[in-house]
């Protein structure tokens, strides 16, 4: 067997994912690299135990991208900047690379400046500086409102605005403080969590009802204005003392810039083996677009980009080494933190037919417990060979 290179761009949850299952599969049989242009790996979901001070410190959840080279993976910090998809030859700020497989993992990037007034007035909760900053404020608000305000879609975990707006009001509720804070959701869909379907949507609808916040369907933001404290929508305005703030996402400007993505803004990928159209060219987690039987796109989650990684893994090693090729199936889950120490749950079939079949588990101790362990065991799975994260 003659050594093939792979080379993985992007080393989030999908990206690292791949690269540490393919070195493990292939062993001397490819050399693996993976290029980010930052030193470690974050994941997002931390964000909200920094808004409720669960976790205290963001790169203390990190973890270094170099110490991937114990798993067989050399990493490269670099910028990406162009990607010649029929030659699989990619130009970053560290030079050019090529390679037999190219596996494009670049997740999403957020745009804040895509809504006027947006990246002053709000605090962006994506940010980890942004969900740190915002639970300071809460802990020391006395009264007002708040406002959640979900930009555009698609946006990553269709959950997480909702788990931010039910923490919110679990902090508040702790401190004894809620009903001097109105807290509000403003989104650009007609039912939380689009993809899920109908029941999960009206399951999260009354999770935000129970307590008493405002949801705001089919409101799609034009213009913030941060000194009178005002939402400008296409046929309303609302007013916040409040920001907290999901900007929009779009694809990675590597990916723009390489002719990588179509219409829906991301890069167009077959469902089942997240193969794009060129050969030998992979795409997978946020920035792929895999489109479902009912027409809309699977959501941008970790669930997904993690085992889309380990199918793209086994495809490429299948077709390096020989052995079985791997599925894609639709299957996926998550945990919806709603305060108070619980949890719900929703898991299910995204590429069901004629649409996603998900079913909702009512809020549990026992569901919050396994979110903060499935949290902790992505970080440590993927960064670490001992245990440790950094
Ligand atoms: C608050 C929050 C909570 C979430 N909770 C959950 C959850 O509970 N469950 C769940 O399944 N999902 C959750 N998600 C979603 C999940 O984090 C993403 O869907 C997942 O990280 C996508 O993985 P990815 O590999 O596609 O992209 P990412 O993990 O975003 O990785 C992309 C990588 O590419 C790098 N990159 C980008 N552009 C370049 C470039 N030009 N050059 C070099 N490197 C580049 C970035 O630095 C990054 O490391 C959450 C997201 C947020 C924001």
């Amino acid at each position: 067997m003659s050594s093939k290179s792979v080379l993985v761009l992007g080393g989030g949850i999908g990206g690292v994912t791949t690269a540490t299952h393919l070195a493990d599969r292939v062993g001397a049989g490819a050399s693996v690299t993976l290029i980010d242009r930052h030193p470690t790996f974050y994941q997002c979901a931390h964000n909200l135990e920094l808004l409720t001070r669960e976790t205290i410190d963001a790169r203390g959840a990190a973890g270094r991208l170099g110490a991937l080279a114990e798993k067989g993976v050399r990493f490269v910090e670099a910028d990406v900047r162009l990607i010649d998809s029929a030659r699989r030859r990619v130009e970053t700020s560290h030079g050019s690379f090529e390679a037999d497989y190219l596996v494009v993992a670049l997740g999403a990037d957020l745009a804040p400046e895509q809504v006027p007034g947006f990246r002053d007035a709000a605090i962006n909760l994506y940010e980890a500086d942004g969900a740190t900053r915002a639970g300071e404020v809460l802990a020391t608000l006395e009264r007002g409102r708040v406002a959640v305000l979900i930009a555009r879609t698609p946006f990553k975990c269709p959950a997480a605005p909702y788990e931010f707006a039910l923490l919110t009001d679990s902090i508040l509720r702790h401190r004894g403080i809620r009903d001097a804070v109105a807290v509000d959701l403003y989104t650009p869909e007609w039912q939380p969590m689009l993809a899920a379907g109908e029941k999960v949507g009206a399951e999260v609808a009354r999770l935000l009802a129970e307590r008493s916040i405002g949801f705001h369907s089919e409101e799609m933001v034009l213009k913030v204005d941060g000194a009178k404290r005002r939402l400008f929508f296409e046929t309303d305005e609302a007013e916040y003392d409040l920001l907290l703030g999901i900007p929009p996402h779009i694809a990675p400007a590597a990916l723009r810039a390489s002719g990588l993505t179509d219409s829906s803004g991301w890069v167009p990928v077959a469902a089942g083996t997240l193969r794009t159209r060129f050969p030998d060219v992979y795409a997978i987690g946020d920035a792929a677009a895999v489109r479902l039987h009912n027409g809309l796109f699977l959501p941008m989650a970790g669930v997904f980009a993690f085992q889309e990684g380990l199918v793209v893994a086994e495809n490429i090693a299948a077709a390096i080494g020989g052995g079985p090729s791997a599925e894609f199936t639709g299957e996926g889950f998550c945990y919806i933190d709603v305060g108070d120490g619980r949890a719900a749950y929703g898991s299910g079939n995204f590429l069901a037919r004629p649409a996603p079949e998900v079913t909702f588990e009512a809020p549990s101790v026992e569901f919050k417990r396994a979110k903060t362990e499935f949290t902790n065991a992505i970080s440590r799975s993927l960064t670490s060979t001992d245990g440790t994260s950094s």
